[in-house]
């Protein structure tokens, strides 16, 4: 049985005050529901994670970074490393984002060092994965998604695999507002995890979270969660608003599989 878990990626959005008013109403309306069938990760800019985990203490939501670098401290000006996300209360980070691979150049090598760096911290990694337009336009989706995977896990072992999420995120359907469908989305975290399967064997194929990212909202969440493979959403847009996204937690924590 793998839990279903919802995270909230509030991208380069929300001062510390906007974040704390956030995340304490979010901790208001989910109180008033039984959420404990999901996990729910909170993912803030860096510079409100303080607080956020503050707002957060003795509750049940998690917190979560948006990104790390893979050295635990240095001359690397600008960056922030997994001891200091644990520091700051965080359980979760996010990692090869699409943002990040298009406009700050990630590869999968800086991917997969980062995934590293994460499990030795034990942060959560929520490994990114995802094709554009052009390369699903050219029946290429699979071959990317692969190159992904095979990139981001190389030297990840079962055991670190087993503590990992991924989150699969069709870059076409990100703040775009164009859902994949739920078989679009089943269709390729099926071919994820039988990749797994393949890689790691049976335990970790069945237990290894998927998640689906792209324009997710409360009235495409059970569709999306209806399908077998689909664990859980990362999204962007909607958990910006304390409605959408308790709405999308509390309908993902009614699917039943
Ligand atoms: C995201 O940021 O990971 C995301 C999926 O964004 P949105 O839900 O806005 O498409």
């Amino acid at each position: 049985m793998r839990k279903t878990i919802i995270a909230g990626n509030w991208k380069l959005y929300k001062t510390i005050n906007e974040a704390i008013e956030l995340a304490n109403g979010l901790k208001r309306e989910l109180f008033k529901a039984n959420f404990s069938a999901v996990d729910v990760v909170l993912c803030p800019v860096f510079t409100a994670l303080s607080e956020v985990a503050e707002v957060l203490n003795e509750t049940d939501i998690q917190l979560g970074a948006q990104d790390l670098y893979w050295q635990d401290e240095g001359a690397f000006t600008g960056e922030v490393s997994a001891p200091m996300l644990k520091d700051a209360g965080c359980r979760y980070v996010i990692i090869g984002h699409s943002e990040r691979r298009q406009f700050f150049g990630e590869t999968n090598e800086m991917v997969n060092k980062k995934i590293k760096a994460a499990l030795k911290h034990e942060l959560t990694p929520i490994i990114c994965v995802g094709e554009n337009l052009q390369e699903r336009e050219a029946n290429n989706t699979f071959k990317v998604i692969e190159g992904h995977i095979q990139g981001a896990l190389v030297d990840i072992s079962a055991k670190d695999m087993l503590k990992s999420v991924i989150a699969y995120e069709p870059v076409w359907a990100i703040g775009t507002g164009k859902t994949a469908t739920g078989e679009q989305a089943q269709e390729v975290h099926k071919f994820i995890r039988d990749l797994l399967r393949k890689i790691y064997g049976e335990e970790v194929a069945s237990s290894v979270r998927i998640q689906y990212g792209g324009s997710v909202k409360p009235e495409n969440i059970v569709e999306l969660m209806g399908k077998p493979d689909v664990d859980g959403a990362l999204v962007g847009g909607a958990s910006l608003k304390v409605d959408s996204f308790s709405s999308i937690v509390i309908k993902a924590s009614e699917v039943v599989k």
